[in-house]
């Protein structure tokens, strides 16, 4: 059987179980598209079964959290965990709270955390989980309530040599404080490794904070040096103004660039002048404000409803830092016309297919989420090195470990789509790297 016939029928095979998983598909079939020129290479492997297991999670777990809001009144939420591959490690990825999450979204950001976790070569399986909770507008006693309701069945399934989870969208320190002191009190053991993303004063990591943001733009850093430019007086375009975009837009400052703008689910602001930050992170960290009160602060900014919109901005460098397929084929297309140079997912997932393979046709510089992005996990793996330690490193002892695996991952990905005959191409790069260290585990371990 051909490597294209081999891939395509197991991609039928995943369209059919999973017909009702449009976000799981695309993430299986962005993967899957860049494999077809591994098995070419590697035809011995087709009888292996290796893509037929690693598309199916090894268990989800689906569960009711029923809790009480400040009114008295009952309300139900769905909780999910996805266990999708446990090969190199104990499963890990965050855990994301938000009305859009259903299986076919903590599906997709599972396979995904999979091969990330294998770049960031730590010993890490991958998992992910979340609730279709919303926090926004709800009550400090209500995120606790839904919290501890939402560990009490999470509790059975986690544990520090068994699944790791951690933050993601919706979920910051305050969830987390509320979610590791639940599991804390009902086991009644204080074991720091079964949390990543803690509090500095129970057992967190310095920079775990700042991680998916710095690594994201020291990622950029190095793709830049390949195409002999620098960051310094470089334009650059952020979404989002959470956690992972205002860590991104601090580096980005810090290395000289100016950052135009950001946004958040209502819209974008833009400052010719370049954001700033402080204000940014005042409404968002302290207030949980809306972006749009930017402008209370900066009267000279400007607010423009619709975030997609942000990508008409012309910049050097585009950072999608927000959500799932938050930049589509005609974003791309008004970047490219606008003269993007540089594009790198701080998001999972926030390129659509069509314009990550737009960006690749135009020579725009693409880097793709699981190794842009991956700074987060790694980070997180430093924390749980750390707990097992039981010491802990200095800000800047974390912040060099973080920059080289950012660097090493960035060289695995290039040396592989080197190796492929497409050496621009890293999700090429990425994607093969990070299968072949899953696939190779998987089959030293035997028929799991
Ligand atoms: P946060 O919850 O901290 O922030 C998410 C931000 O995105 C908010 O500003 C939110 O605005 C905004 N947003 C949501 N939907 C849209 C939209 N359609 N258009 C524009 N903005 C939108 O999440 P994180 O920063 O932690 O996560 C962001 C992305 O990065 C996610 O894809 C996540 O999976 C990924 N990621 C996160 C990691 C981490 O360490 N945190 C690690 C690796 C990846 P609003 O408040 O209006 O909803």
């Amino acid at each position: 059987m051909s490597a294209t016939s081999y891939v395509q029928s197991v991609y039928t095979q995943v369209q059919r179980r999973n017909a009702d998983e449009p976000e799981f598909l695309a993430a299986v079939k962005e993967m899957f598209d860049s494999l077809i020129p591994y098995f070419e290479k590697h035809p011995e492997q087709i009888g292996e079964g290796l893509l037929e297991r690693v598309v199916e999670p090894e268990r989800l777990i689906h569960f009711r959290v029923a809790w009480v809001d400040d009114s008295g009144k009952v309300q139900v939420n769905r909780g999910f965990r996805v266990q999708f591959n446990s090969a190199l490690g104990p499963y890990k990825g965050g855990l994301r709270l938000h009305p859009s999450v259903n299986a076919s979204i903590i599906k997709f950001l599972g396979f995904e955390q999979v091969f990330k976790n294998a770049l960031t070569t730590l010993p890490m399986g991958g998992g992910k989980g979340g609730s279709d909770f919303d926090p926004k507008g709800k009550s400090d006693g209500e995120v606790m309530r839904f919290c501890q309701a939402f560990m009490s069945e999470l509790q059975r399934h986690i544990g520090a040599d068994i699944d790791v989870p951690a933050g993601d969208i919706g979920v910051g320190g305050r969830e987390i404080g509320y979610l590791y002191g639940y599991y804390k009190k009902i086991r009644d053991i204080h074991t720091q490794g079964v949390f990543t993303g803690k509090g500095l004063g129970y057992g967190g990591s310095l920079v775990r904070t700042q991680a998916t943001g710095y690594g994201l733009v020291y990622f950029v850093e190095r793709m830049l040096q390949d195409v002999q430019m620098e960051l310094r007086n470089k334009t650059v375009v952020v979404s989002g103004s959470g956690n992972v975009a205002i860590y991104a837009i601090e580096k980005a400052q810090q290395l000289g660039a100016k950052v135009l703008a950001c946004s958040d689910s209502e819209g974008y602001i833009l400052d010719h002048n370049g954001i700033n930050l402080d204000i940014v992170k005042e409404l968002k960290e302290v207030k949980r404000g809306r972006i749009k009160e930017y402008l209370d602060h900066v009267p000279t900014a400007s607010f423009h409803p619709g975030s997609m919109d942000i990508w008409s901005i012309p910049c050097d460098i585009a950072l999608p830092c927000a959500t799932q397929g938050e930049l589509d084929g005609k974003s791309a297309r008004l970047l490219i016309d606008n003269g993007c140079k540089v594009v790198a997912e701080g998001a999972n997932m926030p390129t659509t297919l069509e314009a990550t393979e737009l960006f690749l046709k135009n020579h725009v510089f693409f880097g793709p989420g699981k190794a842009a992005n991956a700074g987060g996990v790694a980070t997180s793996g430093l924390e749980m090195s750390q707990n097992s330690l039981r010491l802990s490193w200095t800000f800047e002892e974390v912040d060099a470990k973080l920059k080289e695996i950012m660097s090493k991952i960035y060289d695995n990905a290039k040396r592989t789509a080197e190796a492929f005959d497409d050496p621009m191409n890293l999700v090429l790069g990425a994607n093969i790297a990070g299968f072949e260290k899953v696939a190779m585990a998987m089959k030293a371990q035997g028929i799991l």
